[in-house]
């Protein structure tokens, strides 16, 4: 187990920047995942982490002891990718058994020892029944969970995790990230963890870091980063369907976006006469009802675009629009109302909490 600091790292491939003066600390025994678009540079950092690649500057620590310069087999961590890499011609039991087989005499195994090993991990991940089978004899959630075990099998310090369910189906990759954070519980091994799904990141991480185009923008428990998002990027990547984010200008005190107006809840801070800010609102407190329910300044009128049932709520995108502009939402129907597409509807934001941002930084506004 250990802390896994990140210092000043940047990374440059030619003259492209992928990561950019990056610096995080992983505490000992975290679940900590690096979420991101595609392209954002989570891989990479991956590696940098592994030793498979090396910094352009900056400097990474294991527990206070500089890695930067020493090689992946010395680092004591443990990679598991989205292909599960396993050797085809070798049955489960051995896959598992590899990374022990080719340190024995290292780590002065005996067999048996192996053996003993091989039963522990297999116990723990469900494998006892396939452990003679070859990998194409096995399922693809029992194929991975083999390739996590070849990691567990040998208690890395630290576990490098680069999108490890993304070749499951929906169902099998839910619970497999259940059984990922109970073994986490059980091994309290710190886990650095990449994907590009926020709702894994959501559910898996202790904490996150959200990355774009090869910065953090910001770390933080996903509860906390979700109430409280540090700009417009992460406001509109973390949560889905992702938040309303609306420009609007500050009218005394009302923000107007278009046919929107809405009034300054008390804790949003005044600003001065038409200041642009960007206003962020999520889905869950866009109520949509029929078009007779419009009244008053927090509601609006307009015409359903899109429906995107999803069991629990009913998503509805709706298009606004009057003499002061347009404007498109996603709001969830009342309950009771059954939206059509096409039809008239009322967009009430009456309860709504507002997020603020600088329409021109991108940054989250503060009261106070
Ligand atoms: P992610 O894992 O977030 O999808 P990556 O870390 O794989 O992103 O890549 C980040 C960026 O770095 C991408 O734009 C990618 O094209 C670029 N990149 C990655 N590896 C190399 C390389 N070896 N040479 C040049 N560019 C690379």
């Amino acid at each position: 187990m250990a802390e896994v600091r990140l210092e000043g790292i940047t990374k440059r491939y030619g003259k492209t920047v992928v990561i950019e003066s990056l610096s995080v600390t992983v505490r000992d025994g975290e679940f900590f995942v690096l979420v991101g678009p595609s392209g954002c540079g989570k891989s990479t950092l991956l590696h940098l982490l592994a030793g498979l690649d090396s910094p352009s500057s900056g400097s990474i620590f294991f527990d206070g002891q500089e890695v930067t310069a020493i090689p992946p087999g010395e680092r004591d961590v443990a990679l598991v990718f989205q292909s599960y890499a396993l050797y085809p011609h070798l049955t489960a039991a051995e896959n598992l058994a590899f990374p022990l087989r080719v340190r024995k005499r290292k780590l002065t195994l005996t067999n048996s020892a192996i053996d003993r090993e091989i039963s522990r991990v297999a116990e723990m991940l469900g494998l006892n029944a396939c452990l003679d089978r070859k990998p194409s004899e096995l399922s693809g959630g029992q194929r991975q969970r083999v390739a996590l075990g070849r990691a567990l099998i040998r208690k890395p310090r630290v576990f490098l995790m680069d999108e490890p369910l993304s070749n499951l189906d929906a169902q099998l990759r839910a619970s497999m990230r259940g059984e990922l954070r109970r073994l986490h519980e059980k091994l309290q091994i710190t886990t650095i963890y990449v994907t590009h799904d926020q709702t894994e990141a959501m559910a898996l991480g202790d904490r996150l870091a959200v990355l774009d185009q090869g910065r953090v923008q910001q770390v933080g428990q996903p509860q906390e980063i979700y109430a409280m998002p540090a700009n417009v990027f992460v406001a509109g990547f973390l949560g889905y369907p992702p938040m309303n984010l609306l420009q609007a200008q500050v009218e005394g005190d009302m923000f107007r976006a278009g046919p929107i107006q809405l009034a300054r809840p008390h804790e949003v801070p005044a600003f001065d006469d038409h200041h642009s800010v960007v206003l962020g609102i999520r889905p869950e407190e866009v109520i949509v009802g029929p078009p007779e329910t419009v009244g008053g300044k927090d509601s609006a009128a307009g015409v359903i675009r899109l429906l995107e049932p999803s069991g629990a709520a009913m998503w509805v995108t709706v298009d606004l629009h009057d003499e002061n502009g347009s404007r498109t939402v996603i709001g969830t129907a009342r309950s009771g109302f059954a939206p059509k597409i096409g039809d008239s509807a009322s967009v009430s934001f009456s309860r709504a909490t507002l997020h603020l941002f600088d329409s021109s930084t991108g940054q989250r506004l503060e009261a106070g």
